[in-house]
């Protein structure tokens, strides 16, 4: 697939290091253990193109990766970690709401969530600050293959309710990086992202 061709391209340590606001790019944001590498790796078809940080509240870099020359995926570092202090949440919410403002070439932020136990108050500052934006919200709900099917689907309708609360464009999707459940519908949405 046209994902296949991820390359790494730089670490960031922070949102404002980003190089050049051109082109278009496509952010994967998420509670640390949501399955964020997974998902990208599955994307990519690529056992270790992101990597998890296996350090809890270790200070973790963005990493961009290129699909083309005008085309990147950014990972974004996993939130939610109790470990972290105060101060160096709020830097980071801080950065995190910047670049959702002020990222010209940010088309579309992809939230992943276990389906477990989605929509925690993180996640939910992150997506609002994304519908403030503008920016389209892709929220997915991961490790669909933990759940028997009735269990999932009452979790997705129930995702599907809560998204309506944001007032804003927020699609909900299932997701298992083992059974690729839902590979297609994450492919697609990005695509349309970038305009493909
Ligand atoms: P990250 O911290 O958000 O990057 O999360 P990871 O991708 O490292 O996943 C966290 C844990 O969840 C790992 O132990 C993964 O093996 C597991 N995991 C991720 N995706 C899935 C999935 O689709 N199904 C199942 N059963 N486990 C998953």
């Amino acid at each position: 697939t046209y994902f296949t061709k991820a390359t790494f391209s730089t670490s960031a340590p922070d949102i404002r290091h980003l190089k050049h606001d051109e082109g278009v790019e496509v952010a994967f944001a998420g509670r640390s253990n949501a399955g964020k590498s997974s998902a990208l790796n599955a994307l990519t078809r690529q056992k270790n193109l992101a990597r998890t940080s296996k350090t809890p509240g270790r200070t973790q870099m963005i990493n961009v990766f290129e699909l083309d020359e005008e085309r990147r995926l950014i990972d974004l570092p996993g939130y939610g970690f109790a470990q972290v202090p105060l101060a160096m949440k709020k830097k980071w919410q801080q950065s995190l709401g910047e670049y959702l403002q002020k990222r010209k070439s940010l088309k579309g932020l992809v939230v992943l969530m276990d389906i477990r136990h989605p929509f925690k108050d993180l996640d939910q500052d992150l997506i609002y600050w994304a519908v403030d934006a503008g920016i389209p919200v892709l929220a997915v709900l991961t490790k669909s293959d933990k759940l028997k099917s009735g269990k999932r689907k009452e979790q997705l309708m129930m995702a599907e309710e809560a998204a309506l609360a944001f007032m804003g464009d927020v699609t909900v999707q299932t997701f298992s990086a083992l059974s690729k459940q839902g590979l297609p519908e994450l492919e697609r949405m990005i695509m349309k992202w970038f305009s493909l």
